[in-house]
């Protein structure tokens, strides 16, 4: 698996996997369990949660994928913007640590804006990395405009990654925040990369340029958000067939002709378009 390094020289796979709703079903719980550990096998061991995934659900789920080989992962997990405060940012941390059963955060996001300050968060992130209880922490759904905020903020500039909705269908970040992210070091995270499994995929510019190399929309969707150097992608599947095939597509490049064929159905932004999010 093709790697990534932050800011600070940590090396991640460019793909890892999402689980915004697994853990919610009983019946699939064996099955998610299955693909998360297909994936780690896999070298996608970036594993992405959040305290409001099925409200600690997802959490719990992937601490049992996990237990046992946490050495092996890198585990991201987000605090609530309504807990976000500094002292609720520490008691939301601590019980996600709970659910995942381990002692530390590799990555720990703010979701989205809300209405507490900036600089409350941001304390709460400092006590936790005093604490020990995470290695560093980001943003998620950042536009250009609340980043240059939280860099005013002292310490901000240490924010390692901002998660954002990217994927063919969505490419207005590429006008002016992901080259803002470059510039200034921040990795990108790549959420709904395939288009949460939907119309995307059947695509027929995808589907064409797919054909081409024997591969499927999902993995040339997957090819196309780490096609550049500072963007990493978790697609989420709750099937090992899915997960595989998810694996592979860290291999695949695509040719400048197939980049052309994505512009034409695709086209990148030709000014400023507010940051989508789901
Ligand atoms: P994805 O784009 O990852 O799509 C997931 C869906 O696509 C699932 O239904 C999955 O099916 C299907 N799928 C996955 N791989 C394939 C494949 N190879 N072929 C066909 N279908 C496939 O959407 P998500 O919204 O889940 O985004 C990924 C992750 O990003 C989330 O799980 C979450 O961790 C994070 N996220 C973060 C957000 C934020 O605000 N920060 C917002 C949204 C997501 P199946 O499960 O059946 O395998």
């Amino acid at each position: 698996m093709r790697n990534l390094r932050l800011a600070d020289g940590t090396s991640l796979p460019v793909l890892g996997q999402g689980t915004w709703m697994m853990g919610d079903a009983p019946r699939r719980r064996d099955e998610e369990i299955a693909a998360l550990r297909a994936g780690i096998e896999r070298g996608m061991t970036l594993l992405d949660t959040a305290e409001i995934y099925g409200d600690g659900a997802s959490e719990t789920l992937v601490g049992e994928a996990v237990a046992g080989r946490r050495d092996e992962v890198f585990l991201v997990s987000k605090v609530a913007p309504s807990n976000a405060s500094r002292q609720g940012t520490i008691a939301a941390c601590e019980a996600s640590l709970r659910r995942l059963g381990v002692e530390r955060l590799d990555l720990y996001l703010l979701h989205w804006r809300g209405r507490h300050p900036l600089a409350e968060t941001l304390r709460g992130f400092d006590d936790l990395l005093a604490a020990g209880k995470i290695a560093r922490w980001g943003v998620s759904n950042f536009d250009v405009d609340d980043m240059e905020e939280l860099v005013a903020i002292e310490g901000g500039e240490r924010c390692a990654v901002n998660q954002i909705l990217y994927h063919p269908g969505e490419r207005g970040v590429e006008f002016d925040l992901l080259p803002w992210l470059e510039g200034k070091g921040v990795a990108a995270m790549a959420y709904s990369p395939v288009g949460q499994g939907g119309t995307l995929l059947r695509d027929p510019a995808l589907a064409a340029v797919g054909r081409r190399h024997g591969v499927s929309p999902a993995q040339v969707a997957l090819a196309f958000a780490v096609r550049r150097a500072n963007v990493f992608a978790i697609p989420k599947a709750g099937t090992t067939a899915h997960v595989i095939e998810n694996a592979a597509a860290a291999d695949l490049v695509l040719t400048p002709q197939d980049l052309a064929e994505i512009d034409a159905a695709f086209p990148p932004p030709a000014r400023k378009r507010p940051l989508s999010m789901l």
